[in-house]
C-alpha cells in the first residue's frame, strides 16, 4: 500500500533509506547511471521529498516493524464485552501497529482492504497494520486483548 514519507536515514552499510509512515524503510539509492535518485544527496533533495508516497509491500504482508515496542493494551475483553466499535470497521492512527492476542477461543479477524479474513486463535495472532480499516467478531466464547506498537524512539505515553 501507499504511504507517504516520514524521514531519512542510513541502512547499517550506510546506504539511503527513506522512512515511512508505517515505520518501515526504503532504499533510496543513488547509483547512477543505473539508478537516479539525485535528490537524495542533498538534504534540500531529501526535504522535498517528504510526504511522497512509496509503495510498502511489508505493510501488504502484514509485517510488524522488527524495533517497534508495545506501550499499551486493552483490558481482555470477553464476548460479552467486546466493544461495538471494534465490530465495525476501524483502524489505529499513524505508525501504530497492534497484536490481537487471543486466549482463549476464536476471533474472526478481517481486513477488506488486503483481502483478509482470518481465524485468531491462541496460536494465531493478528497483526494490526496502522490506519488500516478492519474488524473482529467472536465466534463463540472468547478472551482476548489488544496490545499496541510504536516506534522505539517516541516520547510520550
Ligand atoms: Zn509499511
Amino acid at each position: 500500500m501507499e504511504r507517504p514519507i516520514t524521514g531519512f536515514g542510513l541502512d547499517s552499510e550506510g546506504d539511503p533509506i527513506a522512512i515511512l509512515s508505517c515505520g518501515h524503510s526504503q532504499h533510496v539509492r543513488h547509483n547512477p547511471p543505473f539508478i537516479n535518485r539525485q535528490w537524495v544527496t542533498t538534504e534540500e533533495g531529501r526535504n522535498s521529498m517528504m510526504g511522497q508516497m512509496l509503495n510498502c509491500v511489508r505493510c501488504d504482508k502484514f509485517e510488524l516493524p522488527a524495533e517497534f515496542i508495545p506501550y499499551k493494551r486493552t483490558p481482555v475483553f470477553t464476548e460479552e464485552t467486546l466493544p461495538a466499535a471494534l465490530r465495525k470497521d476501524h483502524s489505529t492512527k499513524r505508525g501504530v501497529w497492534a497484536k490481537i492476542r487471543v486466549e482463549e477461543g476464536k476471533l474472526r479477524y478481517r481486513v477488506a482492504s488486503l483481502g483478509a479474513d482470518m481465524e485468531l486463535s491462541e496460536d494465531r495472532i493478528g497483526i494490526v497494520v496502522p490506519e488500516v480499516l478492519h474488524n473482529v467478531e467472536a465466534i463463540g466464547p472468547i478472551r482476548f486483548f489488544v496490545e499496541f506498537y510504536r516506534a522505539p524512539d517516541q516520547d510520550g505515553q
